[in-house]
């Protein structure tokens, strides 16, 4: 089996590429570093196995040692082991020793480059490395060594001379020492600088300075140092965190699998995105009947849809019954599969379904939905005459919360709410619902948020996550 040494990109998903996720999702093992999208381990096999081989602050660390010999391993033992690292494996990532070590082995590799923090830090803070008439070269240097000691790696005299651009990977706290060194050899103290820590991740924090300068700044890493002229038009070219949004902590509970959509919405209007998932789908072992012995099929979610079609075999076996959805999200769900609903109400709840399908009569009717949903629908429809059964097809069950997501939720400006069981969910699991300002899809999850003894901030008037989001754009006074 082949080795994949595989570059998770600076932090945000998003830059993830199509065959690192791709490869996570096939990967019977995955060696990661601890600087690397959450996000990325998502989309692995719920049996593969995981291994956090990152290193904790000083404390404890799996040696590299150790990491390459688990990786030569797993990779001998034919099993497919992705080694999964943050930005690029082969900057400042190991990846050089690593392909080494598994080529003595006699193991095969192969080498998915990731998006670098160097150029995406930089580029998330509006500088490009390279400009024309301003820098045309650009070095990656290491700041982790101490430039005071005589054994050094680095040239600084040739460093100072580069005629370019330099960005500092590691080593924040070596930044006096760098600008002293880079100084004392002849680079411009006046020379612009920045610091970009958290690159492409939402709380990304740019410091703007100059080279004189630098030694002052309170620095934290993760972060990369960008020496040059190009560090300047961060003041022109920033655009992080400039729309409707910006700079609003936005908590999203909705289950991973679906939170993505909503939180790419929110980060697009500048948010800072929290995710954290209150709430998973785990399906339901069922008896479904052929759909198409009903008159009616009514579908009421997104994940109902997804389920439905794990038991029917493509769109044909719902050619025979009239298919009503509760809303849009439903529908598009729906459409996605080639098949398009006959009743869609306005309202996206319950209630304006009954009140959609008032005027029409059905024999027998498959409510295909979740465990424990209410029962507005088959009740309305039963006594309308018509014969119900009501398949539960799924359940959503709590998702415990880490404590680095509970406290940045709580310590959001708002978090979101798509549902009712959201809300009884991270209010199990984060213990209290007070901090953040509360944003509810509808009237069903405010009623459940009021349950718990707290009442929403907002309620979205278009019960969906684009509603709820226009709602969050709306409250929050800006445009
Ligand atoms: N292979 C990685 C670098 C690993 S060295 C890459 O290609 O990006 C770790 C250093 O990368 C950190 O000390 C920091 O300098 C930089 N880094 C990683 N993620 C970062 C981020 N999100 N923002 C800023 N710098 C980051």
């Amino acid at each position: 089996m082949t080795a994949y040494l595989v570059g998770a990109g600076p932090g945000d998903p998003g830059l993830l590429t199509a065959r690192a996720i791709e490869l996570i999702a096939s990967a019977d093992v995955i060696l990661h570093d601890r600087l690397i999208p959450h996000e990325a381990l998502a989309g692995a096999r719920p049996d593969a196995e995981v291994i956090d081989v990152g290193k904790v602050g000083g404390g404890e660390q799996v040696p590299q040692r150790e990491t390459t010999r688990l990786l030569v391993e797993h990779a001998r033992a034919g099993r497919a082991v992705v080694r999964l690292k943050g930005g690029d494996p082969f900057v400042f990532g190991r990846g050089g020793e690593e392909a080494q070590a598994l080529r003595a082995a006699g193991c095969d590799y192969e080498v998915v480059p990731g998006v670098t923090a160097g150029v995406a830090a930089a580029g998330y803070a509006g500088i490009p490395v390279t400009q024309r008439g301003m820098a045309s070269a650009v070095a990656f240097v290491t700041g982790h060594e101490d430039p005071g000691k005589p054994e050094t790696a680095i040239d600084w005299a040739a460093l100072a001379a580069f005629p370019g651009t330099l960005v500092f990977y590691m080593g924040v706290r070596q930044l006096p020492r760098i600008a002293e060194q880079l100084v004392a050899h002849g680079r411009d103290p006046a020379e612009p600088a920045a610091i970009v820590e958290r690159g492409t991740l939402p709380d990304q924090r740019v410091l703007l300075t100059t080279l004189a300068s630098l030694g002052e700044q309170d620095a934290h890493a993760p972060a990369v140092t960008v020496v040059g002229p190009v560090a300047a038009l961060h003041d022109e070219l920033a655009w992080l965190g400039r729309g409707p949004l910006a700079d609003v902590g936005i908590a999203v509970t909705r289950a991973r699998a679906q939170a993505s959509g909503l939180a790419a919405r929110l980060r697009a209007l500048g948010a800072r995105v929290i995710e954290a998932p209150a709430i998973r789908i785990e399906p339901l072992p069922v008896e479904l009947g052929d759909p198409a012995s009903y008159d009616l099929v009514v579908l009421t979610s997104p994940n109902g849809v997804e389920q439905l079609f794990r038991h029917v075999r493509d769109a044909r076996a719902l050619a025979g019954p009239a298919i009503a959805v509760i809303g849009p999200g439903t529908a598009a769900a729906l459409r996605a599969r080639g098949v398009e609903p006959d009743v869609v109400p306005e309202r996206a709840v319950g209630e304006g379904l009954v009140e959609a399908l008032r005027d029409r009569s059905y024999r027998r009717v498959l409510v295909a939905r979740a465990q424990d949903a209410r029962d507005v629908v088959p009740d309305a429809l039963r006594d309308a005459g018509s014969t119900v059964d009501v398949v539960a097809l799924y359940r959503t069950v709590p998702e415990p919360l880490g404590d680095e997501e509970r406290a940045a939720a709580l310590g959001a400006d708002w978090a979101t709410f798509t549902s009712a069981s959201s809300a009884r969910f991270f209010h199990a699991a984060a213990g209290t619902l007070d901090g953040p300002r509360l944003a509810s899809i509808g009237p069903v999850t405010s009623a459940a948020l009021r349950d718990l003894g707290h009442e929403p901030d907002l309620e979205a008037s278009d019960h969906t996550p684009e509603g709820l989001v226009a709602a969050l754009v709306a409250a929050t006074g800006r445009d």
